[in-house]
């Protein structure tokens, strides 16, 4: 607790996801009287929360509600559309606080790694799920009409993991089996204007090993238009994953039909070696654990095999050089794209509980401005929490029916409801 006459400590966050805003949720908590301001690039808060969490799984995008709490306490700024590395440099901010988080997480799909053709269609799960959300940013890529190109009826996902599951599951949904999500009805309709017939689905490891947790398993197997069928599942293998996968697949067997007309291939122990491009489609080369080669030709490729960041070409991605002995780094960005928002929360609490640490044994002093420093030079630009407060009521109070928003999805748009301005 600070007394009265003490300078209060600056904290300058950088990203409004879910680990900093549970860094800052900790540190108004431990250090009363602290100033924390919380950057972000994006005029609206909350990161992947808002632009990679499924649509589908608004119980998971309610966390956002603690959250908002947490900007309505006194120390706590929200700062948005501010990019740090664009909009103030680093060194800037790390001078005028006195202690900096990083917390930007890792914004792009990991690439392949293997052979692939320039001309057959590949895409990252993150910026398909990013379109899905709404994201204000074309990651995607659109056609002369200014309309996504829809995926085709032929699709292969790489990886098996959850948000692989995610993927799957809001693409194999039919759209009335969408609501009371905030999901951008018009990017889903252009990109998959009905289901697919078939997506194939590559996982290099052996269900015993599959990444994805076995609730989102359990949710894909209900989908009721979709009929699963598992390869390389072997006699031997065993836990959750296994049964469940062994059991579906013997109580299954009815094939595609009216009712189910997607046909799920979960394909395990299958190693991708290079994509080429054949007849307009793209040809999936890969090889089974037992030697069989498997070519799988789909309309489009969509890769779930993580998340990484690319500082070269983004000056807004932090780089080596974004340290010192007052900075810190915390969720995605420090462990790199594993693991839950609740695992953010956990890390959150550890920095968070070190700067405080910092702070109490001296290694830290409460000297330098804060949020007074840089402030004025962006003043006009920056969405405040009551900015986007008025962008939050825009969507919710525009939501058609059997949709709990519709996000506003030009930059230029969410400005001018901001009532802010863009960045020169
Ligand atoms: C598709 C997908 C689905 C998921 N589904 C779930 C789920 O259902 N349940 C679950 O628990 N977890 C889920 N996760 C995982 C969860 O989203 C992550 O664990 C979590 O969002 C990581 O938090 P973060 O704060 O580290 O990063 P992020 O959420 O990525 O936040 C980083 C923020 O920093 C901002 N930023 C970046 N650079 C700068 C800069 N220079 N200046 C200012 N701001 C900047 C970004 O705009 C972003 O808002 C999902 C992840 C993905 C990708």
């Amino acid at each position: 607790m600070l007394d009265a006459n003490s300078t209060p400590p600056t904290v300058a966050i950088i990203g409004s996801g879910p680990s900093g805003c549970y860094t800052a949720q900790f540190l108004a908590k431990g250090m009363p009287g602290a100033e924390i301001t919380v950057f972000e690039s994006m005029p609206t808060p909350y990161g992947l929360v808002r632009y990679g969490v499924a649509a589908d799984h608004q119980g998971t995008k309610g966390v956002t509600r603690q959250f908002d709490r947490l900007f309505t306490r006194a120390g706590v700024r929200f700062a948005g559309n501010v990019a740090i590395g664009r909009d103030i440099d680093f060194e800037v901010l790390a001078r005028s606080f006195d202690a900096v988080v990083l917390a930007t997480g890792l914004p792009l799909d990991r690439p392949l790694g293997i052979r692939q053709d320039a001309h057959a269609r590949v895409l990252g799960a993150g910026a398909l799920l990013r379109t899905l959300n709404g994201y204000p940013v074309d990651v995607l890529g659109r056609d002369d009409h200014g309309r996504h190109v829809s995926l085709g009826r032929h699709l292969a996902v790489v990886g098996l993991g959850n948000v692989a599951i995610d993927v799957l599951r809001l693409l194999v949904k039919p759209t009335a089996d969408l609501v009371g999500t905030d999901i951008d009805d018009i990017s889903l309709h252009e990109l998959r204007p009905t289901p697919p017939s078939t997506v194939d689905v590559i996982s290099r490891s052996g269900v015993e090993r599959a990444k994805c947790d076995v609730a989102m398993l359990r949710e894909l197997l209900a989908l009721p238009n979709a009929h699963v069928e598992v390869t390389g599942l072997r006699p031997d293998d065993c836990g959750p994953a296994a049964e469940l996968l062994r059991a579906h697949t013997q109580a299954a067997g009815a094939g595609v039909s009216a009712e189910h007309p997607t046909q799920v291939r979960l394909h395990f122990g299958c190693v991708p070696e290079a994509i080429d491009h054949r007849n307009g489609k793209a040809l999936v080369r890969a090889t089974t654990v037992d030697s069989q080669p498997v070519e799988l030709a789909v309309d489009t490729v969509i890769t779930a095999i993580g998340f990484t960041h690319d500082s070269a070409d983004d000056p807004s991605g932090p780089t080596e050089s974004w340290s010192g002995v007052n900075v810190y780094r915390v969720g995605w960005l420090a462990r790199g794209a594993k693991g839950t928002i609740a695992e953010n929360r956990r890390h959150a609490q550890d920095v968070a509980a070190t700067i405080i640490q910092d702070f109490a044994m001296g290694r830290l002093q409460a000297s330098r401005p804060g949020f007074r420093a840089v402030g004025s030079l962006l003043s006009d630009r920056i969405v405040d929490f009551a900015d986007w407060q008025r962008i939050d009521e825009a969507e919710r109070q525009s939501a058609p029916p059997q949709r709990c928003r519709l996000k506003i999805t030009k930059l230029d748009e969410m400005l001018l409801v901001a009532d802010r301005k863009a960045n020169a």
